[in-house]
């Protein structure tokens, strides 16, 4: 199969293609359009042109765009949620649940366009603003450019392309160049669900060749990022003017009361530290135990670990597969063995076969190693101890990172206490920072980014408020 880009409605050939395959048995899957800078100001020309379009189109036809897409989507679950098996090696119940949420987010996102709306403005608060009326509007940018990461190819797409056409905008997208296939069978839907030609166009290739043209390109209005805090800091340090908001990445934690139901929580934990192998923006990697329980827990949570099969992401019980790159895998063994020799123990796993790295699990790791403050994005988590709530507060909270957290307490005083102090964009109280549904307000503090998604919030990200006053005496 052969992938050109799609610019302006429909596959333009690019000048080169790179190999794409499959992360766990590296089978070739797909030879994908590589960009050149032109083709990525071809992209930004089509988008642009397409604005005017975009903004005249009532709100009830952008809306019925998105409700397709949602419904094609619906139609072709198991087809697509394959395709994301095969380029990102998800497992297929997890690719399931992605297009399960990727519809819902489309659909929040036809629901969006259908209210988006300003307010009126009491003008004659303060002297001198009397006889005038006054209401905001909230308008589309114009082109904004996203890019996004591999681990939700198709729902971290939804979470951009889904509110920027709710609300009026046209788009310029580059996805990951190892999750290229799920994005422009997004683009297919959009276009047979009737969305004018130019009004999403994608890119692939470098992220960094195709980056610099949409950074400097005067424009785009906006770039919407989720992935590595790296790249991140870097495009917002070099975007001029233009909106940026950031998803990036965290180190997420999780507190374990005594008093909790071990038998309820354990599981969950599990699964919020190594579904998709870690890989996940909010994946579980730090867990503070109440040091009166940390020994039946950690004995509980190694056996529930135990019971993850890994194995071929197309296969229906498989719950771990192969991790992203197998340069990924060799960092994440680097890491956990650096932990070791520096006095952390290895509870379980430790180490890969081909491309899938085992769950591991350690205990007592020195809190400056990698697997502790960096992320380890990776199906490795560390059990620590704590002995009163505050340090687990403080232990949670000492990080450069801020995304969500988890608190699961029987004491309401304590839940209001992890509410107050916990520095982070969410908490989770009796649930897994791992937990997100997406109409919620989601994004971090810190290295963790800045602005915020959940279609509502990202929608305000993606339009300017404008006001309009009257004079009335
Ligand atoms: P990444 O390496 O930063 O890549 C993300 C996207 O940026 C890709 O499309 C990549 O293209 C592109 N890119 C790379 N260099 C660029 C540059 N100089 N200018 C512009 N774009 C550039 O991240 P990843 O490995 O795909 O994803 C993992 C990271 O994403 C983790 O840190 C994770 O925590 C974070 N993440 C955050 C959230 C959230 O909502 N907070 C959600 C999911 C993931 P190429 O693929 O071509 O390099």
């Amino acid at each position: 199969m052969k992938k050109d880009l799609w610019i302006g409605g429909e596959y333009r050939s690019a000048a080169s293609y790179n190999e794409l395959k499959n992360p766990y048995n590296l089978e070739l899957l797909a030879k994908i359009g590589s960009a050149s800078q032109e083709d990525v100001r071809l992209a930004i020309s089509a988008a642009h042109q397409a604005k005017t379009m975009m903004v005249e189109m009532p709100a009830f036809e952008r809306a019925e765009i998105l409700e397709k897409v949602a419904r094609f989507l619906r139609d072709d679950l198991d087809e697509c949620a394959r395709l994301i098996a095969m380029e990102a090696a998800k497992p297929l119940k997890a690719a399931r649940a992605e297009v399960n949420r990727t519809i819902m987010t489309y659909t929040f996102a036809a629901h969006e366009a259908r209210r988006i709306h300003g307010e009126t403005v009491p003008m004659d608060a303060a002297p001198g603003g009397q006889g005038s009326l006054a209401f905001t509007v909230r308008e589309p940018l114009g082109v904004i450019a996203a890019i996004t990461p591999f681990n939700f190819p198709m729902n971290l797409v939804a979470h951009k392309v889904g509110p920027a056409i709710a609300a009026g905008n046209s788009v310029v997208l580059k996805p990951a160049s190892q999750t290229p296939l799920s994005a422009y069978r997004i683009a297919e839907y959009f276009h047979t669900a009737g969305l004018p030609a130019g009004a999403l166009n994608i890119v692939t290739g470098s992220g960094s060749k195709i980056g610099e043209v949409l950074k400097k390109d005067d424009r785009i209005k906006m770039i919407t990022f989720t992935g590595s805090p790296e790249v991140g800091r870097y495009i917002r340090e070099h975007s001029g003017l233009k909106r940026v908001t950031l998803e990036l990445g965290s180190n997420s934690a999780v507190v374990v009361d005594e008093g909790v139901q071990l038998n309820k929580v354990i599981p969950r934990i599990v699964n919020g530290a190594f579904a998709y192998q870690g890989q996940v923006c909010i994946s579980i990697q730090r867990i503070f135990v109440h040091e009166s329980i940390i020994d039946e827990f950690t004995e509980q949570f190694v056996s529930e670990t135990r019971k993850l099969k890994a194995g071929n992401p197309l296969e229906e019980d498989t719950d771990i597969s192969a991790m992203i790159t197998r340069g990924d895998v060799e960092r994440t063994k680097q890491w956990v063995d650096e932990a070791i020799n520096n006095g952390a123990d290895l509870r379980l796993g430790g180490s890969a076969e081909e491309g899938i790295f085992q769950p591991t699990v350690l205990v007592n790791v020195p809190l400056n190693e990698k697997v502790s403050c960096e992320e380890v994005f990776a199906p490795v988590v560390h059990i620590n101890s704590f002995r009163d709530f505050s340090e687990a507060i403080d232990l949670v909270n000492d990080s450069k990172y801020g995304l969500q957290a988890g608190i699961f307490t029987n004491d309401i005083h304590k839940a209001l206490q992890a509410a107050k102090k916990l520095e982070v964009g969410g908490v989770m109280i009796n649930e897994i920072p791992t937990f997100r549904v997406d109409q919620m307000p989601y994004g971090g503090v810190k290295m963790s980014g800045m602005g915020r998604e959940g279609i509502k919030y990202a929608v305000e990200e993606m339009t300017e408020l404008k006001l309009i006053s009257f004079k009335t005496e």
